[in-house]
């Protein structure tokens, strides 16, 4: 029987690198959802809703939610999973430090979040996924079969990130990449509707000094269970 499996954590715990795993070796689907919240902020950008001081025109985003369309397909090209946003492919895009740096702020909007929790429910429909995020145990699948809770110390994540997006070529420094994770944890706790938290039925993870293999068969060891 298939179940719904809900991976939360902080940014850039590798919970997707976790959960994408998982979902190929078990065949279910994966689903991230920060990648949803990550489009809605590519496209505030593009649409210049951003203020000088980085709030956001939040009417003109509430008018325009309707015409924001958001999908995972396979890219035809590359053959590989992709995330859409209105016919486009933006998978890369949506990994900048610049969409990085303003996303929190656009996951606290009670509007926005509850057009995303819709969307993620609707995915869920078809039990057989893995879906990862800040909330999906709390609020989305709150009766989720297997829920993980993914931590590890900032500076362990933020030396990871910095590692992948240098070997992607993106100009960061690591400073700036450190205060951005910082900086997202801090809102995404703080924040009012589905603050981040661990669910009481999770199992917690703290991968802080676990390579990627070890964390694989940990999960694996769960799904099992
Ligand atoms: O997982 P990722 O780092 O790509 O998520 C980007 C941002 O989207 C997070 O920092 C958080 O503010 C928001 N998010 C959220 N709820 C989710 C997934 C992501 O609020 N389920």
């Amino acid at each position: 029987k298939k179940i719904i499996i809900a991976i939360d954590g902080f940014s850039s715990c590798g919970k997707s690198t976790m959960a994408k795993d998982l979902a190929k070796e078990i065949g279910y689907i994966y689903i991230d959802s920060g990648a949803m919240y990550r489009a809605v902020t590519l496209y505030c950008l593009q649409h210049g809703m951003f203020n000088a001081d980085g709030s956001i025109q939040e009417e003109t985003l509430k008018q325009q939610m309707k015409d924001i369309h958001i999908s995972f397909q396979l890219d035809p090209a590359s053959q590989r999973p992709a995330t859409y946003l209105n016919g486009k492919n933006v998978e890369e895009e949506i990994r900048t430090i610049e969409v990085s740096s303003h996303v929190s702020p656009i996951a606290t909007l009670g509007f926005v979040r509850e057009e995303m929790v819709r969307q993620q429910q609707a995915m869920g429909k078809e039990k057989g996924i893995v879906m990862d995020g800040r909330d999906i145990g709390t609020a989305v699948f709150p009766h989720a079969e297997l829920k993980i809770f993914v931590t590890a110390s900032a500076q362990i994540r933020a030396e990871r990130r910095y590692k992948e997006l240098k070997e992607k070529g993106q100009d960061v420094s690591f400073e700036e990449i450190l205060k951005n994770i910082e900086d997202r944890d801090r809102i995404d706790q703080s924040r009012e509707i589905s603050p981040l938290r661990k669910a009481d039925d999770a199992l917690l993870l703290d991968n802080s000094h676990m390579s990627i293999a070890e964390q694989k068969e940990w999960l694996k060891e769960q799904f099992n269970k």
